[in-house]
This record gives C-alpha cells, structure tokens and sequence, in this order.
C-alpha cells in the first residue's frame, strides 16, 4: 500500500526532475481494461491450446497464421479503451518539461492516445501494419474489420508491426531509448514484472539519480537500493 509519505516523495522527485524517463509495460495498462501476462487474472492464467508466448511468436505467425490471427484479434488487438490516469499523468509531465520520454514494452498506443509524444515502444504497436511481401502498410482497421488471414493486393500476408518472441528489437527503438535513460535525472518504473528480454535489460543503462518502481507486487529484477511504492500505477499517479 502506498503511504502518504511515497506520494509527496514521488512528487517531489517528478518536480525535480528535468529529463526523467518512465519505463513500463502491460500493467500501466490493466486499469484501462486491457489484461498484462503475469497478474493472476493475466492473459497467463487463461487456459488456451498453446502458450501464450507460443501462440505470440515468429515461428507460430509463420506456421499458423490462421491461429495466430484469431488470438492476437481476441486479446492483443484492443482499439476501443481509454488511457488511464498513469498515462494522462505522464503526458503532463512531458509537457511541464519533467519526463523526455517513456519507454513501453505496450503494443496499445494508449501513451501516444493520452498525449506523450516521445514515446519508444520497444515491442511495436498495433496501430501499424505492413505486407511482409511488399511492405506495404495498413490501417489497423483493415485487419479490425477482416477475418481470417489478412493478406496485401501482392498476395503476401499482413503482419502488425509487433515484435513477436523470436523477432529482434528494432535497432533504431532500442538506440533511441537507450540515449534516454543514459541521459535520464531520475527513472520510473511501472507495471512491469521485469521478466522480458531484452526490454527489461534497458533500465542497467541508467546512470542518474534516482529510480523509483511503481507496480503491483515487485517486479522479477534484483531492486536494492531502489524506492518501491506498491499499489495501481494509475491510482498512485493519480494523487501526484
Ligand atoms: P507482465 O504481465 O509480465 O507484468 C505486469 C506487471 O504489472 C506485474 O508485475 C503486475 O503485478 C503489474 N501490474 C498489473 N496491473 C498493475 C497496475 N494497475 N499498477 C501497477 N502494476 C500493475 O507485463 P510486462 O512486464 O509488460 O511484460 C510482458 C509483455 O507483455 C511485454 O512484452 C508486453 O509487450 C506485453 N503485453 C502488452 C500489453 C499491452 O500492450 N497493453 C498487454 C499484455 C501484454
């Protein structure tokens, strides 16, 4: 639970900050409605034919693409939610000259939605598609509104822009944010279990002074000498 004295601490350290760097992933996004893998009522919990990371790979797209498809539209393509107040927060922030920038392993746009604009999304987005054959892109309605495979005029077939297990992260995402949390005053880091790589690798370029976690339960990662307020990521940045 988070105590009145983290809350006025947290706020000092984001109005002192001049270039901080947020860093998150899926549980920034839970109280929009969308599940993350590992909470108990996470997409981990759900009973499916294969694993989640099986079925959100490069080699299962590839194999099955059919399957692949019905899944990533049932649970990963979420279009119709709102930011949280975590995101709106954040916004802010950017625009006070606080946060530079945010870094998400989130593929839902909802930071970008709320109004950050430097935003690295280290796993991609579902807003961008492209023809694996052409590299033409498409709207995400275009695969919203389809069924079954989507598949370009060229006869190729549609993948969203997001990095699937297997798949590299994009260099230019990952140079990008890495410049930032080099350059960071302070780092803050929420809803994230701190399980994915190489995502969760990125945070050991900080060099500045302060890091602060934010998250439901402590994230997998070794976080001595870190601050740890333990509690909703929306509710407590809601009260900064
Ligand atoms: P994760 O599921 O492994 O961990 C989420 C963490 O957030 C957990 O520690 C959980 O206790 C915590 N959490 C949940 N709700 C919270 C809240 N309201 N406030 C604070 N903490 C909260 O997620 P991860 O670390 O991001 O890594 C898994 C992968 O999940 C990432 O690669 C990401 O791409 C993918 N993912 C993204 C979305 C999305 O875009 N919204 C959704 C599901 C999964």
């Amino acid at each position: 639970m988070a105590q009145e004295r983290d809350i006025v601490n947290l706020r000092n350290l984001i109005k002192n900050s001049k270039r901080a760097v947020f860093f998150g992933g899926a549980g920034v996004s839970t109280e929009s409605g969308i599940p993350d893998f590992r909470s108990k009522d996470g997409l981990y919990s759900q009973k499916y034919k294969y694993p989640p990371e099986t079925m959100l790979s490069i080699e299962f797209f590839r194999s099955y693409p059919d399957e692949f498809y019905a899944f990533y539209r049932e649970k990963m393509l979420v279009t119709d939610v709102l930011p949280n107040a975590a995101h709106y927060k954040l916004a802010e922030w950017e625009k006070e000259g606080h946060i530079a920038a945010v870094v998400t392993q989130n593929i839902d746009g909802l930071h970008q939605k709320a109004g950050s604009k430097n935003v690295f999304e280290l796993h991609g987005s579902i807003y961008r598609n492209f023809c694996t054959k052409c590299g033409m892109p498409y709207p995400v309605q275009r695969i919203i509104k389809g069924s079954g495979v989507p598949r370009c005029a060229c006869g190729g077939i549609v993948k969203p822009d997001v990095v699937l297990y297997g798949e590299p992260l994009r260099e230019e995402v990952v140079e990008g944010a890495v410049e930032a949390i080099k350059r960071a005053d302070n780092l803050i880091i929420g809803g994230t279990s701190l399980n994915v790589y190489p995502a969760a690798g990125l945070i050991d370029f900080f060099r500045g002074e302060n890091v602060v976690v934010v998250n439901k339960g402590a994230p997998a990662k070794d976080m001595r000498g870190v601050t740890f307020i333990d509690g909703k990521i929306g509710e407590i940045f809601s009260m900064i």
